[in-house]
């Protein structure tokens, strides 16, 4: 079955799902808890899509071209319904059902996300040292803890898993060779991700951000690296191996090196908005035509003209963007 292409002549492949706005971390470049404090007011439990409201609309975005999903969040472990979620999205037939998380919910979940058919997961970690993580992951929530999710995960055989670590200049470049020594010689891989201006609530500054090519410096300087061929298209990382053969990293170069020329990513926020890009300043009321009795088709035909009138590449165009409020990460999911 064909893809529907955008206007770029990009095709739709890749879903992420936020499944909640509500995180058990206040990471400061997507939760700062000044602002996500104890009065935030969340999406109320009747506004989020339910365990068959995603999974119908993942059954309709599969005949426009889905083969991948993501669950995010906020933090996708604290729905309750998770395993649920999986069982269903894996009778579905798609190549890949991916998860990212803090890992603080993983080590009681792991073996049992694997059984339900969820392929692979991605852990965020930030440093190695405990004052750098917990100052970053803003509830002093220790290192050791999402290593040992990181095992738990590979002793389900959720593997191998990535890490996920958003590099930040003045808060942790020195993580970069930390986390790099500590995953050589193992079959999990880590990304750094280029510190990115999602939402409007992460103070974000371009001369905060450490480059792709400057994080490929340190460790090349330190274990030379050469690159890698992309496993599919509209992969987002750069995937480079260490020379001696101790593994592989990726680089997410999202505001240096954009990739918005192979993006193939469609999002669906936690109460069933439709985002065509990361920062898009407004979604498609997905959930409106779910609940007020649309049929499949009308919701598919509506879906692929959507689909095909996307032209968004922000991060082509960061420079020239107006400022605009957009959606926050928690409730896009990144
Ligand atoms: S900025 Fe938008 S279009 Fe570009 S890669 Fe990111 S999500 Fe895709």
């Amino acid at each position: 079955m064909e893809a529907v292409r955008d206007v770029l002549n990009r095709p739709l492949r890749d879903l992420r799902i936020s499944l909640t706005d509500r995180c058990n971390f206040r990471c400061r470049y997507c939760m700062p808890r000044e602002i996500f404090g104890p009065g935030y007011a969340f999406l109320p439990a009747e506004e989020i899509l339910t365990a068959e409201e995603i999974l119908r609309t993942v059954g309709i975005l599969q005949d426009l071209g889905v083969r991948k999903v993501r669950l995010t969040g906020g933090e996708p472990l604290l729905r309750r319904d998770i395993l649920t979620i999986v069982e269903g999205l894996s009778k579905l037939g798609l190549d890949e059902i991916a998860l990212t998380t803090n890992g603080a919910l993983l080590p009681r979940l792991a073996t049992a996300l694997k059984e339900k058919g969820l392929t692979r997961v991605t852990v965020s970690l930030d440093a190695l040292d405990d004052e750098t993580f917990r100052k970053i992951n803003g509830v002093g929530y220790p290192v050791k803890k999402v290593l040992e999710a990181i095992e738990a995960a590979d002793g389900a055989g959720l593997r191998p898993v990535k890490i996920n670590a958003v590099i930040q200049r003045g808060v942790n470049e020195h993580a970069i060779l930390d986390l790099a020594g500590y995953f050589r010689h193992t079959p999990h891989i880590v990304r750094f991700i280029e510190y990115m201006d999602v939402g409007t609530t992460n103070g974000w500054k371009p001369e905060d951000v450490v480059s792709a090519r400057e994080i490929f410096e340190i460790i090349h300087q330190r274990w030379p690296l050469e690159p890698l061929p992309p496993r599919r298209p509209g992969e987002v990382a750069r995937r480079f191996r260490y020379r001696d053969g101790a593994g592989e990293i990726g680089l997410i170069a999202s505001v240096t090196q954009p990739f918005c020329r192979g993006c193939n990513r469609l999002r669906l926020s936690a109460d069933g908005q439709l985002f065509l890009c990361l920062f898009a300043s407004k979604g498609f009321p997905l959930k409106s035509l779910l609940r007020k009795g649309a049929s499949d088709d009308e919701i598919r035909e509506a879906l692929r003209r959507l689909w095909q009138a996307r032209d968004d590449r922000y991060s082509e165009l960061r420079s020239l963007m107006p400022k605009m409020t957009r959606p926050e990460m928690h409730y896009l999911g990144g």
